[in-house]
């Protein structure tokens, strides 16, 4: 096997496989489930479990495991085998179907900000039938969801899949208004473009920074950096092509549409970009391949970062979130049309998206917040923390018209009346232009651009569908009692735009001047993870959620105790990091070259007392200065970790992690940047920055 057709999703237990392996009834079934989102019939779990288990055994399975998305962010998985005793002493391979659809991991480790607590200790996994299952490993991974045994979500995926039903719902009301009766699902679609490092892992393993925290905590700039711009879209190494050719192969296995690899702005740092699909696929998708990067990575003598900002000063990494809404039928519902109707359309989901946005920025802003991603957003090369849509100017132009009723353009003489006149063509091309706005319409989607290079895309694609269903079930009940639909139509667009054409911005994001006009508009500014995360709780967000039944309440508020608590957690992690670096390695480093040149100088003087010993004079002063700076540093960075238990709250511990652990760290930094500019080669303990990034041919 190796032609690309013949490997794609050759490891992947798809409708291709279910039909051949599955009795004509149970594939109905079971199509009817994955499609309508009807709940599965249990009489059919048994002969799908034990199809999957032939099928997965012929591909030399062993195991299987409930594979999900507990709220880290990162995948888990338990491994049991198939392995079943037999009174002779025999065993036979056995997996049922009560194993297919319900798990019970022992989920007292995963974080659930007290939920647990509050309800029930244990929890369970159960099968989201809309994701195929796969083997990876040698271990057949069922696709599932994880709750509380109250059926409190505990995980990403469920939340995900709740916001894709509800989003259903409501497009499917907006679609019948406008006479379609014949679509029977409506679904997001989402490709996230994954940006990512490659470093040499024999280097990396000199860095407890690089290994415990996947960012640098210390380095002083290289030389060369990205200036030239010769590194994006430049030819591959050979070593990185290998990588990329080897991932490729790997993701096609588990039927992930792999497209384009190319290199991105910074040395070192590469870009996937998937083909589009389901969002919860494309979730799923996502996790496996930022695990299997890191893995292939390790074949190639390579580590893969997917932190955001693993280098200061160097490019740091994002994940670009494509977003799209369309129907069973496949027709993009954020496509303009060729008709007045399809216009209309399109107009009335383009108002529900720039009202969501509008209204619910903080969620937007709260869905990309981490420790990590804070280093990105708002720095020169990233979207800034403050949520602005971009339409580009010829929609814009449409959206104007539309909002003082005036004339669209020089050429149409005419009011423009939505679903009466057709809007004028713009160019995918114009839509395209604006790479520094957080949220960009592109043609037929919006492209989220905040998201970090490490986090899940499940946490921003359930407030996308979840506010954008919101909008939608808000115009559906005013049109539905409409008279004059129509009328009403042309008043709940123009009202719309007009009361939130605030968050349209289409000029240059990364300027100075945008902050304050932000400021003036009302907009919010974000800047930390800390600033962020107590809107998640605000009473209008509980009340979205609660209402739409995506969180309730306490779901709600335990997913901000988590969030806190990681926030917290990854900067304690760092800062003791920091320490032990400062204090075993770099001051160590830094004496003991203070040392050679006191020698150095002692022995010139014992040779010849007239030499000059002014360099080893003057360089052991600044280093003892610094080395002073240094330890002094370290020691006021410790005793404001320790100050960090006596806060009360979570949310006074992550203020005092933001507002003192973290400016003392990025003080610590400053002093061993300046020392690692003064300390020989031979003395400095880590690989330099210019090692790390330009070392993998
Ligand atoms: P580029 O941004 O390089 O011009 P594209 O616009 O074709 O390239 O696609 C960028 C990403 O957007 C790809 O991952 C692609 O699959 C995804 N994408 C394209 N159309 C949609 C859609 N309708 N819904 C979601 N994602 C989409
Ligand atoms: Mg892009």
């Amino acid at each position: 096997m190796n032609s690309v057709t013949e490997i794609f999703g050759s490891m992947v237990f798809n409708e291709h496989v279910m039909k051949e392996r599955l009795p004509a009834e149970t594939y109905a079934a079971l199509k009817r489930t994955i499609e309508q989102g009807r709940s599965l019939d249990r009489g059919i779990a048994d002969v799908v479990a034990n199809a999957m288990k032939d099928w997965a055994i012929e591909k030399g399975a062993t195991h299987f495991t409930h594979w999900f998305q507990p709220m880290t962010g990162v995948t888990a998985e338990k491994h049991d085998s198939f392995l079943c005793p037999q009174k002779d002493g025999t065993a036979i391979m056995r997996f049922s179907g009560k194993e297919l659809i319900r798990g019970e991991p022992d989920a007292s480790s995963f974080p659930s900000g007290g939920l647990r607590a509050t309800f029930e200790a244990r929890g369970y996994t159960a099968w989201d039938a809309t994701s195929f299952a796969f083997i990876k490993d040698g271990t057949l991974c069922i696709p599932t969801a994880f709750c509380s045994y109250g059926g409190e979500a505990l995980d990403k995926k469920t939340p995900l899949l709740r916001s894709m039903e509800l989003l259903n719902r409501q497009a499917l009301r907006i679609l019948r208004l406008f006479g379609d009766t014949q679509t029977a699902k409506v679904n997001t679609t989402v490709g996230p473009e994954q940006e990512y490092f490659l470093v040499d892992r024999e280097l990396y393993e000199q860095r407890r920074d690089l290994i415990y925290c996947g960012r640098t905590l210390f380095g002083a700039k290289p030389p060369k950096g990205q200036e030239l711009d010769d590194h994006y879209f430049g030819n591959l190494k050979p070593r990185v092509a290998q990588f990329m050719h080897d991932l490729d192969q790997e993701l096609w296995r588990l039927g992930i549409f792999a497209k384009t690899e190319h290199n991105e702005v910074a040395p070192a740092q590469h870009e996937l970009a998937p083909i589009f699909t389901t969002t919860n696929i494309a979730t799923d998708h996502n996790q496996l391949t930022m695990e299997l990067m890191q893995k292939v990575a390790a074949r190639h003598g390579l580590v893969c970062l997917l932190h955001e900002k693993p280098f200061a000063g160097v490019n740091g990494s994002g994940k670009h979130n494509n977003w799209s809404i369309s129907t069973d039928r496949g027709v993009n519902l954020l496509e303009p049309g060729d008709s007045p109707r399809e216009n209309a359309q399109f107009l009335l989901f383009l108002a529900a998206v720039i009202k969501g946005v509008d209204e619910y920025q903080d969620l937007l802003r709260i869905s990309v917040a981490s420790a990590g991603n804070d280093h990105r957003l708002g720095a020169n090369e990233a979207p800034p923390a403050i949520v602005s849509m971009f339409v580009g100017d010829d929609l814009d132009e449409v959206l104007r018209a539309i909002e003082t009723g005036a004339d669209c353009g020089p050429h149409d003489k005419v009011e423009m009346r939505i679903g009466v006149h057709t809007l004028p063509h713009f160019t995918r091309d114009n839509t395209d232009r604006n790479r520094t706005s957080p949220f960009a319409f592109t043609g037929n989607k919006f492209e989220f651009r905040m998201v970090g290079s490490a986090q899940s895309i499940a946490d921003c694609n359930t407030v996308l569908n979840t506010i954008v269903a919101e909008e939608l079930s808000g115009f559906a009940d005013q049109l539905e009692e409409a008279d004059d639909f129509e009328a009403a139509l042309n008043d709940l667009v123009r009202r719309t735009i007009a009361a939130h054409r605030r968050i349209i911005f289409n000029g240059n994001n990364y300027a100075r001047e945008w902050v304050e006009e932000a400021r003036e508009r009302g907009l919010l500014n974000l800047k930390t993870t800390a600033d962020a995360l107590p809107h998640l709780v605000s009473e209008k967000n509980i009340a979205l959620f609660a209402k739409n039944r995506i969180f309730t309440e306490a779901e709600l508020r335990s997913r901000y105790e988590v969030l806190l608590e990681g926030y917290c957690k990854t900067l304690h992690i760092e800062a003791l990091t920091m320490l032990e670096m400062a204090r075993k390695d770099i001051l160590p480093a830094v004496l003991r070259y203070t040392q050679a040149l006191a020698d150095t100088a002692l022995k010139k003087k014992q040779l010849c007392p007239a030499l000059s010993c002014g360099v080893e004079e003057e360089l052991a002063g600044r280093l003892s200065t610094l080395a002073g700076c240094l330890y002094d540093g370290a020691a006021g960075l410790e005793a404001r970790l320790l100050a960090a238990k006596e806060c009360g709250d979570s949310r006074a511990q992550a203020d005092h992690y933001k507002e003192t652990v973290f400016p003392s760290m990025q003080g610590l930094r400053a002093v061993a940047d300046e020392l690692e500019g003064l300390v020989a080669k031979e003395f400095w303990p880590y690989p330099t920055y210019g090692e790390l990034l330009f070392s993998v041919r």
